[in-house]
């Protein structure tokens, strides 16, 4: 039985008594220290739930487990693309996704989403997209996954991902050419929906440098969006995406120059 994480939900591919992926300063590690499940313990006491986000299937695991991202289905020649992933694979939860129309490729936007992708890629017998940037991430090597380089990758259909850094080097958002934007947490929706965030790390709030937001604003220039669907459940801007995201970098790289926003109400 192969070890995952209990607090990024990372699978590993062999035995392990540390996780690197929480040792690194972008995540943590407990203070009761590290602990492992199995995949085989998770499906006994949790569950997935499928239901609509935004018009996509979003699938997440009750209770939260490890992170707590959902997933999305996006439709995709006939099938869907499975953006980013969540650790549990079961058997009620691979009907469920076949009834869909099954996977035929998964892509994730950065090592926090990794969890059992190769688990997913096995079961549906479909490769897993990720970023060579992050290949030092990867806790379960498999010839399912699929290294890809440079800074876009189309897929056809309307759909391409795009590599924005930031979070992490290989930090990846998928465009959808109806206008939305699948931003995992490299672009990060926040509670006021009128601004989007970016961070080096979310738990321990460490922040980007200017280059990295200059970056990642510079990576989606060439892209039109209204929508964009964080990592987790309701996490949704439904509208004027684009213009959020570039008046969001300009005042978060006024913040770390020392000047605050302003008080709008
Ligand atoms: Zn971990
Ligand atoms: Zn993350």
């Amino acid at each position: 039985m192969l070890g995952v994480c209990v607090t990024c939900g990372v699978q590993f591919g062999g035995p392990a008594e540390r996780c690197p992926v929480c040792e690194d300063p972008r995540q943590y590690v407990p203070v009761s220290g590290q602990q492992w499940t199995t995949l085989e313990a998770l499906r006994r006491d949790h569950r997935n739930v499928l239901r609509d986000e935004a018009g996509l299937t979003g699938i997440g695991t009750e209770p939260k487990f490890a992170i707590g991202q959902r997933a999305l289905l996006v439709p995709w020649g006939g099938s869907n693309l499975l953006w980013d992933c969540v650790t549990l694979l079961d058997d009620d939860t691979a009907a469920a996704v076949e009834a869909r129309g099954g996977l035929r490729a998964i892509a994730i936007s950065h090592p926090h989403y990794y969890s059992a992708m190769v688990e997913w890629a096995h079961r549906f017998g479909c490769p897993v997209l990720l970023h060579e940037a992050d290949r030092e991430w990867i806790m379960r090597p498999d010839d399912a996954i699929e290294l890809w380089s440079g800074d876009t990758r189309e897929l056809g259909d309307g759909l391409t991902l795009v590599r924005c850094g930031g979070h992490f080097a290989g930090g990846t958002v998928l465009h959808r050419a109806d206008g939305t934007l699948l931003a995992g947490d490299i672009v990060q929706v926040i509670p006021d929906r009128t601004h989007v965030s970016f961070m080096y790390s979310y738990p321990n709030y460490i922040p980007l440098p200017e280059a990295e937001i200059r970056g990642i604003l510079a990576a989606l220039e060439p892209f039109d969006y209204e929508r964009i669907l964080g990592a987790w459940w309701g996490t949704v801007i439904p509208g004027d995406g684009r213009a959020i995201v570039e008046r969001s970098a300009q005042r978060y790289i006024s913040a770390i120059n020392g000047e605050m926003p302003a008080r709008t109400g």
